[in-house]
């Protein structure tokens, strides 16, 4: 295998406990996520169930949170998990980024130890299954102008209002809702069985092939005061899950980075052209050459914010310099890598297509690639852009 340890990071920087999450997670996801997934992508819009209970066996939903269940591993770790997760396909990383950071994560910062005690160790689990409803049909990347309205009524809330692409939304259990109140924007844990509640599945994806992606209707659905996330009012809660995500996001793109880079090392040192090896021509090289480095360069990136985080002083802009960067990276590398392979990188035999078409995705959620660049244009020059 082509290695993208190029630095050293694993003799200088990781110690045995990130290097051991790293290890563990990428056999799992060999051995038993890689022979599903063929079956999966091929179907559009479904993902391997049955595996779940295995994923929380193994500590990998909410894996950087304490306690209710949840394994607790620092922030170098919990990356190194994504970084595995997704160098089998985004799917299965969103999977337990949406499940980890957006589901169980505003959970723990802003529930109360009720709902913590309620809802977590369940999660953890994998028992229970968690999507996030922000994005509306007309609002995506300027949520400022939600619709979805939570209104009291004596002591429930009765909430109103449609939200689109949203992940596991037809198969979740609990559905973070993020609805505006009188007070202003209020998150909401809304049991998926209660009346009024409907999921459809979008069908029809390029791109996430291997998860599910569903709109969400919500019709006077009543919930009591109990499911309030009363530790946080306005866009700072919502905001603050998707800066969680996002630095799960910068490392999971290097994991797709690095499947493509050593798909293409591999493939090019096979391949005979005019007599010759393909890694041999220059054009090839200057390929695999901008891979490596760029790669290295998002490992330097996502390994200090880690640090950071785990410190406390990691800021949301940072967060944007590195999900914009590995993003944009790894789906200049997954064109490359596709490129190499000539026409068999269109089969999905291959791994270099599916994850240049699940990286457009990823560039688009969690705030698109623009979005990103207009966050940091507004950092450098104190001038909103947005
Ligand atoms: C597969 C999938 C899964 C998803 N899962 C979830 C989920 O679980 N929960 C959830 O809430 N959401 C989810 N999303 C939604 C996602 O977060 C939104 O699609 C994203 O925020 C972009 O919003 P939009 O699609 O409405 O695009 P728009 O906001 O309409 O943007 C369209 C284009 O315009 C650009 N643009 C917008 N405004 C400006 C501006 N002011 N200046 C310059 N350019 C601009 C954008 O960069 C983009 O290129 C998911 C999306 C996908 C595709």
């Amino acid at each position: 295998m082509a290695d993208t340890d190029f630095l050293r990071l694993d003799d200088t920087q990781l110690d045995p406990e990130e290097k051991l999450v790293r290890d563990s997670t990428r056999e799992w996801v060999e051995k038993e996520f890689m022979p599903r997934l063929q079956e999966h992508v091929r179907q559009d819009g479904s993902f391997p169930m049955d595996l779940v209970p295995q994923l929380g066996e193994l500590g990998m939903f909410g894996a950087n949170l304490e306690g209710y269940g949840c394994a607790g591993m620092n922030n170098v770790a919990y990356g190194l998990l994504m970084q595995e997760l997704e160098r089998g396909d985004s799917g299965l990383r969103s999977f337990a980024s949406v499940q980890g950071s957006l589901c169980m994560y505003p959970i723990h910062a802003y529930g109360s130890e009720e709902q913590k005690s309620r809802w977590l160790p369940g999660m953890a689990t994998g028992e229970l299954i968690g999507c996030f409803g922000l994005t509306e049909p007309d609002f995506g990347s300027f949520v400022t102008g939600m619709r979805t309205r939570a209104e009291r009524r004596g002591d429930n809330w009765v909430l109103q209002g449609t939200k689109r692409w949203i992940t596991n939304g037809s198969i979740a259990d609990l559905a973070i809702i993020w609805a505006l109140t009188e007070e202003g924007v209020r998150g909401f844990v809304v049991e998926t069985d209660r009346q009024g509640f409907e999921a459809r599945d979008i069908k029809g994806k390029f791109s996430l092939r291997a998860s599910v992606t569903s709109e969400l209707f919500l019709q006077d659905v009543e919930i009591p005061n109990d499911n309030l996330l009363a530790g946080v009012t306005g866009f700072r809660g919502p905001l603050s899950c998707l800066t969680q995500a996002r630095y799960g996001i910068s490392w999971g793109a290097l994991g797709a980075a690095m499947a493509c880079y050593e798909e293409a090392v591999g493939y090019a040192k096979d391949r005979t052209v005019q007599g010759g090896a393909l890694a041999s021509k220059q054009l090839v090289q200057e390929k695999l050459v901008f891979m490596l480095t760029e790669i290295t360069k998002g490992q330097l990136l996502s390994l200090q914010l880690g640090r950071l985080k785990d410190r406390g002083i990691m800021e949301p802009t940072m967060v944007s310099m590195a999900k914009r960067n590995n993003v944009d990276i790894a789906l200049r590398v997954a064109r490359d890598a596709r490129d190499i392979l000539g026409a068999n990188g269109i089969v999905d035999d291959y791994q270099a297509m599916r994850h240049m078409v699940n990286l457009e995705t990823v560039r688009t959620y969690e705030g698109t690639h623009d979005i990103h660049t207009l966050i940091l244009g507004e950092h450098i020059t104190g001038l909103r852009a947005l």
